[in-house]
């Protein structure tokens, strides 16, 4: 899920996903759609869309609010690919999509978060505090108290602007 929303790069506009066929590979290289299958531009345009409500989703671990419009998006994803529970012979249930192809793929992507949603892991999926930067983390601090991804220049970036503030205030 992590490399998922990973797979834009805010801070310098980096998109994995620049064409139908980057998002075609991206999701064949994790099983989430079959060899054959091919990406249109509208699902690219899709996809994006519901990696960015994901994103959001994310950033209300780090204490955003989520966007109405986000919300609604993944609402409409989950309604599209008839999102339901299935239960398989030894018991385990999850939650799997209707439809095949990119729409299926976002499906079960959406499953897995709400699957982690259950087993309190997703709590620690959080955007980054940097507004520009808003790069997924995985939160592993046992008090779940990380706000700066693991890119050295937003953490580094805060710290020596605190770092600078103290040494002010001590010149003073
Ligand atoms: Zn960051």
């Amino acid at each position: 899920m992590r490399a998922f929303i990973n797979t834009a790069r805010l801070e310098d506009g980096a998109e994995s996903f620049d064409e139908a066929g980057s998002l075609a590979a991206w999701l064949r290289g994790r099983d989430l759609l079959a060899s054959g299958a091919s990406v249109t531009e509208g699902e690219r345009e899709a996809a994006i869309a519901v990696r960015e409500a994901l994103r959001d989703l994310a950033g209300v671990n780090a204490g955003r609010p989520l966007p109405d419009a986000s919300s609604r998006r993944l609402d409409a994803l989950a309604a599209a690919c008839g999102l339901r529970p299935r239960f398989d012979p030894g018991g385990t249930v999850s939650l799997a999509p209707e439809v095949a192809g990119v729409a299926g793929a976002l499906g079960r992507l959406l499953g897995i978060v709400v699957a982690s949603i259950g087993d309190g892991r997703w709590q620690r999926m959080k955007t980054c505090r940097n507004p520009a930067c808003r790069w997924a983390f995985y939160d592993a601090t046992r008090n779940r108290s990380a706000v700066w991804c693991d890119m050295a220049a937003c953490g580094n970036r805060a710290k020596a602007r605190s770092y600078y503030a103290r040494r002010t205030r001590l010149d003073r």
